[in-house]
C-alpha cells in the first residue's frame, strides 16, 4: 500500500496557504517514493479473488483493494490503481475515492474532488468553485466492443483514478475548448470546474499520479476509464513513442496500429484501450468504442452516434499574457529555476498585473519561491525524482490573494517539459 504522497490536503474551497507549508514535508515523502513503489509492486503481485474481466479483488480487514489486470511490464500484472487516491485528502470524513462491485460492475463513488494542487477559483478566468460532488459511477467489468461509435456525451464521460471526471472537448456551446478561440482557461492541472463546481479535465492531466511513473520509456500506465470501461493510458505506446505518432502497424510482437477516431487501439496484451493524446484532438477519447454504461450520464440514455470531430477555429487568447518560459526544459530530480516573461498585455488586451505573482505553477508541481522585477518573473520549482518525463506541461500563474474576478490568471500551454 501506498503512502500518501501528500501528508494532509486543503479543505474544500481551499488550497493552497495551508498547502505551501506542507511542501517540504511532501518533498521528504517524495524522496521515500522509490522505495514505496517497489513495496507496492511487491504487495501488488499477490493474487485477489478474480471478479470478472481483468479485475479482481484483495479483501481483508480494510478497504477492499481492487486489482486490474493492466498488461504491464511483465505481460500478466494485477495492478492496484486506487488504493493510492483512496484517501480523504480534504478532511470531510469521506475518502474522495470508495469502490466496490456488483455482479457486473466495479462502482466507483467519488467526491470528484481534486487531490492536487489547482488555480483558486473563482478567478478572472472562471467565476465559479470547485465543490465536493457524489458521483456514483459504474464501469462494466467486462468491456463489450461494440460495432458502431456512441457519440460521447456533455458532462463526465469517465472518471480518472482519483475521482475527478474526464469531459469530452467541448464547452456549453459545442466548441473546442483546448485549442482556437474558444480556448476556455485549464489550469496548470488541465482542469476547471463548471457552473456546479465539477472540476473536470479536457486534456491529459499531467496531474493525476498513476501507482507507476511515466517515464515515456514504455507503455504508458492507465490514468483512469472510459464510461463503456476501457482503460485510458496516458500517452505512450513504446518508449519515446506516442500512441498519437504511430504510423502504421509497429513491428514487435504486439504490433500496435495507430489510434482510431475514439483513440483506442487494441493489442493482444492490453486489448483495447484508449490514449491521451497531448496537443491533437480529442486530447482525451472521441468516442466510446464500447457499449458504455448508461447510468453515468443521463445523455446516454438515449445514446447518439458517431466519434466527435474538432472544430477549433484560430488562435487561443490564455496564452498571450505570458511570453516565454525559459528553460523549455529542466531535469526531474531537484530544485529548479525557471524564468517567465510577462507579455505587456493579456489575451483580453488588458496590461498585465503589475505586482508579483501570489501563486505560480507548471504541471503539478508549485513554486517554492517567486520573484519579480519588471516583466520577469523567476519562480523555484522542486521536481520530484518520478516526475512524468517528456510531456508539454502548461504553466500558469496567479496575482492578487482574492477570490473572484480581481484574482487575475495567466497561462502559458505547452511551457515545460521534464527529462531525465
Ligand atoms: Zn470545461
Ligand atoms: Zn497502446
Amino acid at each position: 500500500m501506498l503512502a500518501p504522497a501528500f501528508p494532509s490536503m486543503p479543505a474544500p474551497g481551499r488550497r493552497l496557504s495551508s498547502f505551501r507549508s506542507l511542501v517540504s514535508a511532501a518533498i521528504a515523502v517524495v524522496s521515500l517514493l522509490p522505495a514505496l513503489a517497489a513495496l507496492a509492486l511487491a504487495d501488488d503481485t499477490s493474487a485477489g479473488r478474480p471478479i470478472s474481466g481483468r479485475w479482481s479483488v484483495r479483501e481483508g480487514d480494510g478497504k477492499a483493494v481492487y486489482l486490474f489486470r493492466d498488461g504491464g511490464v511483465d505481460g500478466d500484472r494485477q495492478i492496484d490503481l486506487f488504493s493510492h487516491h483512496m484517501r480523504d485528502s480534504n478532511k470531510d470524513g469521506i475518502d474522495e475515492v470508495r469502490l466496490s462491485h456488483d455482479r457486473d460492475h466495479l462502482v466507483i463513488e467519488s467526491q470528484g474532488y481534486p487531490n492536487h494542487p489547482t488555480a483558486i477559483f473563482p478567478n478572472s478566468g472562471n467565476p465559479n468553485t470547485i465543490r465536493v460532488q457524489e458521483f456514483t459511477f459504474r464501469l462494466p467489468l467486462v468491456p463489450q466492443q461494440s460495432d458502431r461509435i456512441t457519440r460521447l456525451p456533455m458532462g463526465p464521460i469517465g472518471v480518472a483514478l482519483n475521482g475527478v471526471v474526464f469531459f469530452n472537448p467541448f464547452e456549453q456551446g459545442g466548441m473546442n475548448a483546448v485549442e482556437g478561440y474558444s480556448e476556455v482557461w485549464l489550469d496548470s492541472c488541465c482542469g476547471h470546474p463548471q457552473q456546479t463546481g465539477v472540476y473536470h479535465y479536457h486534456k491529459y492531466p499531467a496531474c493525476v499520479k498513476s501507482p507507476f511513473p511515466d517515464d515515456g520509456r514504455r507503455h504508458s500506465p492507465v490514468i483512469g476509464f472510459a464510461f463503456d470501461g476501457y482503460p485510458i493510458h496516458g500517452p505512450y505506446e513504446a518508449d519515446g513513442l506516442m500512441a498519437k505518432d504511430i504510423e502504421g502497424a509497429l513491428a514487435g510482437p504486439l504490433a500496435a496500429q495507430p489510434l482510431d477516431s475514439c483513440n483506442g487501439h487494441a493489442d493482444p496484451v492490453r486489448g483495447y484501450h484508449y490514449h491521451v493524446t497531448p496537443g491533437r484532438f480529442p486530447y482525451i477519447i472521441g468516442g466510446y468504442r464500447g457499449v458504455p454504461e448508461p447510468s453515468n450520464n443521463r445523455d446516454l440514455r438515449r445514446p447518439r452516434e458517431g466519434a466527435i470531430v474538432d472544430n477549433a477555429e484560430g488562435e487561443g487568447r490564455h496564452s498571450a499574457g505570458i511570453a516565454d518560459v525559459r528553460p523549455g526544459a529542466v531535469p526531474r530530480g531537484g530544485r529548479r529555476e525557471i524564468t517567465i516573461t510577462l507579455a505587456a498585455a493579456d489575451g483580453h488586451g488588458r496590461s498585465v498585473p503589475a505586482e508579483k505573482p501570489s501563486w505560480v505553477q507548471v504541471g503539478p508541481y508549485e513554486a517554492v519561491a517567486v520573484e519579480r522585477q519588471g516583466n520577469v518573473v523567476k519562480a523555484t520549482l522542486d521536481i520530484p525524482a518520478d516526475a512524468t518525463l517528456g510531456v508539454l506541461l502548461d504553466c500558469h500563474l496567479e496575482c492578487g490573494d482574492g477570490v473572484g474576478p480581481g484574482r487575475r490568471v495567466l497561462k502559458k500551454n505547452d511551457a515545460l517539459r521534464v527529462t531525465e
